[in-house]
């Protein structure tokens, strides 16, 4: 194999043949088989000597190398685990989820055996885990618990190169915990080649090349971006199915929503393919797609089909499925903006990085030589840039401010951050959290603030929930913030919109989405969520059923805290909407004379999205869950209020005698 050369160590030694205990099963040796075909299977005894040897190491290997199910098996054979746990941190939940059952199965055991995945809502380790998959957030809330992660011999930090937001923070954290456990190992995991930054970070840890493997990719660009990149995609996945032959297609989009559409919009085309074209199978992967349905992507494609996998950018480095010769590229993302200038947080669907667009045609490659069609020209590409700025630049920093405060660490503008926020937003986040009530007028942590770190919410969930107990309405507000945390409840088929419509009538509320929301949870625990019941209401059965699921946790999260979580305001809904505007006060629109909304904060043209029930209305004045920027920018999950609660509901925020924006 041809190793990297730009490097300072190839390795290539040859590996100890792995030494087979019992009899193995048939998939225990196809498994078996699979992973002695890795490139980084031959260099298992150097990566391991390396990472034994040094305290701190960095990892770079294309995509599909193997490090992410590999390496934890490597330092687990060399004996680590006797010494304590292997964490191994993802930005995304589903990589975590799909990538311990693979390596379970490697091992042969029962996942949360030794092999286990925890994420928010969901924890399937037990006390013989030595394997542990696990999102960066995950990681970072056990510091609450552990702040010198006693458990762990390992910490192993993938997915470096994508800089999410809590994988920067779990940089600095590891770093100064290692100062005082010297037997820590860090390992730092990336599949691009700019390892030089997390090298000099840690202390210029030593940087291990894995020979990768990668065939010839054929890429293709559109002659001018088209406006509606998903009806791009359907054209262009059709054609590759009519024309080209056998293998699997890859196409990136920005999110469910548009996931879900394209899945529909392909599953009607297909029915008038000719007879003679092979089957079409479409496998979704995206974030919040239930476990038990992720599985599907990764089934071998039966012979005489042809899979079709629609995925987010969960597939261009954290999760590799075999059998893809075609990738289609809408050279789109969904992210996170944030302008601290005005304190204002939204999500926007942009354009990609350079790199980006290479590791996605680089799927196409990875078993075969293969193809990629981006949907955009050849001058959108170069005009592109080489990489996306780290999250930490662009977002609100108010979380993760707050579980380093609860860890211990009170100065969080000295903290030894890779990349530097912008002195704006570290001060918007401080001034945010003290107007939650989180912080003292010192900068501390108040009590209220402790209490609001122990909860797995966003710092405004957080907020809203401990003071539902004092509203009277905790039974609605866990149900609404649970709905809240899952995406998409109603469907529309494009054959039956007329029909969607009137079902969703039956749930609407005037006040708007949130109690919208709250009446659906309320019709699918009536009828103990049976399928057909969602079907009839053009509900997704998936989202409520893992709404319900939340809301069982976080009922625990309260009644430890002490909160009733049985009492209920009934059917007077104004405390809920006015204990959400405790927590979302800086999400608020108000009504201009001419009929469009501006918000309270940086007097922002915003407008009410199409899937509101408040859509086509015109109150006075709404508070909003987040912001959307599609063609314009879009406030969803929209509730009424009145202009004066601001005044009472935020007293630190609004009770100033100016407006914060003017500021
Ligand atoms: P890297 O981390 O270097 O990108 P991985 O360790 O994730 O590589 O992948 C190594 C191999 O394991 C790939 O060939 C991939 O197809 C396979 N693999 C990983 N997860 C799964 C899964 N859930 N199901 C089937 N195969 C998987
Ligand atoms: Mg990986």
């Amino acid at each position: 194999p041809s190793t990297l050369t730009n490097g300072s160590q190839h390795v290539h030694k040859e590996g100890k043949k792995h030494k087979r205990k019992h009899q193995a099963s048939p998939l225990a040796q196809r498994l078996q088989a699979e992973r002695e075909a890795l490139p980084i299977y031959k260099a298992q005894r150097a990566i391991t000597d390396e990472i034994m040897r040094h305290q701190s190491v960095v990892i770079v290997g294309e995509t599909g190398s193997g490090k992410t199910t590999q390496i934890p098996q490597f330092l687990d054979a060399a004996g680590l685990t006797q010494q304590g746990i292997i964490a191994i941190t993802q930005p995304r939940r589903v990589a975590a989820i799909s990538i311990a059952k693979r390596v379970a199965d490697e091992l042969g055991t029962k996942l949360g055996d030794k092999v286990g995945y925890s994420i928010r809502f969901d924890d399937t380790t037990s006390p013989s885990t030595k394997i542990k998959y696990m999102t960066d957030g995950m990681l970072l809330r056990e510091l609450l618990s552990d702040n010198k992660l006693k458990r762990y011999s390992a910490i192993i930090l993938d997915e470096a190169h994508e800089r999410t937001l809590r994988t920067d923070i779990l940089f600095g954290m590891v770093k100064a915990i290692q100062k005082e456990r010297k037997d820590l190992k860090i390992i730092i995991m990336s599949a691009t080649l700019n390892a030089e930054r997390f090298s000099q970070y840690f202390d210029n840890a030593k940087v291990i090349y894995v020979a990768g493997r990668q065939f010839p990719v054929r890429t293709f660009a559109a002659v001018q971006r088209q406006e509606d990149y998903v009806d791009a995609a359907l054209v262009a996945t059709f054609q590759l199915h009519m024309e080209e032959p056998r293998g699997d297609i890859l196409v990136f989009l920005t999110g469910q929503e548009e996931i879900d559409n394209l899945q529909k919009l392909i599953e009607e085309n297909a029915r008038n393919l000719p007879p003679k074209c092979p089957k079409i199978i479409v496998t979704p992967i995206y974030a919040k797609l239930p476990a038990d349905q992720q599985a599907k992507v990764f089934e071998p494609t039966p012979p005489g089909t042809r899979k079709i996998i629609l995925s987010t950018n969960v597939a261009e480095t954290s999760i590799t499925i075999s059998g893809i010769r075609y990738v289609v590229d809408t050279g789109m993302a969904k992210v996170r903006s944030y302008n601290s200038k005005i304190g204002m947080e939204s999500l926007v669907v942009q354009p990609i990085s350079k790199a980006s667009a290479r590791q996605r045609s680089g799927r196409a490659g990875r078993e075969a030589p293969g193809f990629c069609y981006r949907l955009y020209s050849e001058e959108a590409f170069d005009s592109l840039p080489e990489d996306s700025e780290p999250e930490i630049m662009r977002c609100n920093l108010a979380s993760v401010i707050l579980l380093l405060k609860a860890s211990g660490v009170d100065d969080v503008v000295g903290f030894d951050y890779m990349d530097r926020p912008s002195r704006d937003s570290i001060i918007r986040a401080l001034e945010q959290l003290y107007a939650l009530g989180a912080l003292n007028d010192d900068g501390r942590l108040s009590s209220l603030g402790r209490q609001m770190a122990e909860l797995p919410l966003d710092p405004v969930y957080s907020k809203i929930l401990i003071q539902s107990k004092a509203f009277k309405c905790t039974k609605e507000v866990i149900s609404i913030i649970a709905m809240l945390s899952v995406d998409l409840v109603f469907y529309t088929p494009n054959d039956k919109r007329e029909q969607a419509g009137q079902a969703r009538k039956r749930f609407m509320n005037y006040d708007g989405d949130h109690i919208t929301l709250y009446n659906v949870l309320k019709g699918y625990q009536s009828v103990h969520g049976d399928a057909g019941w969602c079907t009839e209401n053009f509900i997704s059965g998936r989202s409520l059923k893992q709404a319900l699921d939340i809301r069982k946790q976080l009922v625990t999260f309260a009644e430890r805290m002490g909160i009733d979580t049985s009492v209920s305001c009934g059917t007077d809904f104004d405390p809920i909407l006015k204990c959400f505007l405790t927590g979302c006060f800086q999400n608020v629109a108000l009504r201009t004379p001419t009929g469009e909304y501006k918000t309270m904060i940086g007097n922002q043209t915003v407008f009410i999205h199409p899937s509101s029930v408040l859509f086509g209305k015109k109150p006075v004045a709404v508070l909003y869950n987040e912001l959307m920027h599609t063609t314009r920018q879009y406030m969803r999950n929209i509730s009424v209020i009145q202009p004066q609660w601001l005044l009472e509901c935020a007293p630190q925020y609004y009770g100033r005698g100016e407006a914060p924006a003017a500021r």
